[in-house]
């Protein structure tokens, strides 16, 4: 299902054009419009879910086997040193537009990008209560 006033439905619809570089019947893979690096793109599924945690499991699947194949494709013919995949949910991981989306990153050297985190120190202790908290 579409939903209004959504822009990555409209574009992964075709209702707003897009540089697009993959479609098929379940997704579109445009170019970022803001793009991190040289060929920055993200991979749209059509039918709308805001995030990973609506996402149904087939489309999860098929999003990650189809990242898979274009970063093979993108690094080869982009010559990229690396690739980050990226995909953020909720404002406060950095999501900014509400349609699930994942970031496919090709990496340069020297290409001035920081993609990544500040370490933790936690003892083994709080790692054993994390571990709990999720499997518990
Ligand atoms: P996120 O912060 O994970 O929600 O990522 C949203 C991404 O969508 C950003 O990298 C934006 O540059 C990109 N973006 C927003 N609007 C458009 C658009 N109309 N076409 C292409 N990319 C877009
Ligand atoms: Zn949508």
């Amino acid at each position: 299902m579409k939903k209004d006033n959504c822009i990555f439905c409209k574009i992964a619809n075709g209702d707003i054009p897009s540089k697009t570089i993959y479609e098929d019947e379940m997704f579109k893979v445009i170019l970022d419009l803001g793009p991190a690096t040289k060929g920055h793109a993200l991979i749209l599924p059509k039918e709308h879910a805001d995030n990973l945690y609506e996402l149904p499991e087939e489309t999860a699947g098929a999003a990650m086997k189809l990242a898979k194949k274009l970063s093979v494709q993108m690094k080869d013919k982009l010559g990229a040193d690396g690739f980050n995949l990226v995909q953020n949910n909720g404002e406060v991981a950095g999501q900014t537009v509400m349609h699930f989306h994942l970031h496919l990153i090709p990496r340069y050297q020297n290409d001035g990008q920081r993609i990544g985190w500040t370490p933790g120190e936690p003892t083994q202790e709080e790692l054993e209560d994390i571990r709990q908290k999720i499997v518990g």
